[in-house]
């Protein structure tokens, strides 16, 4: 068996959908993070680019069951490698071989892995105090929010406290039972993050994650040090390589890495063993369509150190249209089960993502600003 074609979808809202095709007819699909947002008159994307580029070298005419191989083969060969578009482009491929893997042999990806270590991926909704009562409505125990902007460098005791209000009130709404994580997001700058940590230890987050940018890793020790909350990143870290930094330099409790950024199952799984090894726990990044999340669900499924599931599907139904069905991927009580088909357990609608693709793209990360005018990360 050789894999002979592909297609890379581009739908609504900003998902990548790619489809490999074998020579004896078997398709895998794939999700793509996508990196550089769409510009100009076409949707073109850095990470589609770089599909494109690494499935004609080290791909097309290969066989699909070898994918250690194919793997070593897109990232070595990339002599300038292991950066966010090479390793979203990578992920995507490498979920579709592992799919392909799965309806070859009839089994699950978690079955090929080594098989389940649980039976059910706890999952987070994101909402802060205003929604917070509709996910607990919905069944979930677990819920993440963000400061609502971006504070100032050095932020003054009203802007703290108004962001450690919010989080006050969403406890007050969720109660003692519910988990509250805290996504920083590059709002807050280094100088300020152990004070604002120490304004959000009354409400006991379940974590505080990215809370500096992956430009400051040094941060890290110093921060974990000041406060007990756990501390989690790793969403832009692409590669076991870059969080085995931070794995042995301390201050990270909670792995964050994202399957359609960090090389797909087969990279991801690597990062989850090596965080078990650390005490750290894997709550893999997850807020893009489908596809990306039934791989994540699959490294979830065999984690030695599983914790909780991102995902932003469920607040509304959109990524439905791309499934024939969405069975699988509904959660029940914040939970989702072990999907039992093969591969990836669900299947796509081909005919649905041909004719959303180039719909709609949305997708532009704005400019964020400080009160002079200056440029901060948001
Ligand atoms: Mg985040």
């Amino acid at each position: 068996m050789r894999i002979t074609d592909y297609e890379l979808f581009e739908v609504a809202p900003r998902w990548q959908i790619l489809q490999l095709i074998t020579s004896d007819g078997s398709v895998g699909w794939g999700e793509v993070y996508a990196k550089w947002h769409y510009a100009g008159e076409t949707p073109v994307t850095a990470s589609g680019a770089a599909v494109d580029q690494l499935l004609h070298k080290y791909v097309l005419g290969e066989d699909p069951r070898e994918i250690e191989r194919r793997w070593e083969a897109m990232y070595r060969s990339s002599f300038y490698r292991g950066g966010a578009v090479h390793m979203s482009a990578i992920a995507g491929i490498d979920e579709a071989l592992w799919d392909l893997k799965g309806k070859q042999y009839g089994a699950p990806i978690y079955e090929l892995l080594g098989g389940a270590a649980r039976d059910r991926v706890r999952l987070y909704h994101h909402a802060s105090a205003e929604a917070a009562q509709t996910a607990l409505d919905d069944g979930f125990s677990a819920i993440k929010m963000s400061p609502d902007r971006m504070l100032e460098r050095i932020a003054s005791p009203d802007e703290v406290e108004r962001f450690a209000q919010r989080v006050a009130e969403t406890r007050e709404i969720v109660g003692d039972d519910v988990d509250i994580g805290i996504d920083f997001h590059g709002r807050v700058a280094p100088p300020m993050v152990k004070r604002v940590a120490a304004a959000l230890e009354p409400y006991s987050p379940m974590f505080i994650e990215e809370p500096v940018t992956p430009e400051y890793e040094g941060v890290f020790p110093d921060l974990a040090a000041s406060t007990t909350i756990p501390i989690a990143t790793g969403e832009r870290l692409h590669t076991r390589f870059a969080f085995k930094r931070y794995f042995e330099a301390g201050g990270i409790d909670v792995a964050q890495p994202d399957v359609s950024h960090a090389g797909g199952i087969t990279e991801t799984k690597r990062i989850g063993d090596m965080a078990s090894t650390h005490g750290v726990a894997l709550a893999p990044h997850c807020p893009i369509g489908p596809i990306a999340f039934a791989a994540s669900v699959q490294v979830m499924a065999v984690a030695p150190s599983a914790l909780i599931q991102e995902q932003t599907l469920y607040r509304d139904d959109g990524w439905k249209q791309y499934l024939t069905d969405a069975a699988p991927l509904e959660h029940s009580n914040g939970y989702v089960a072990l999907p039992d088909g093969p591969g990836l357990g669900v299947d796509v609608d081909e005919a649905a993502v041909r004719e959303a693709h180039g719909v709609d793209l949305e997708y532009q990360r704005p400019i964020y600003e400080y009160a002079d005018g200056g440029i901060g990360d948001g």
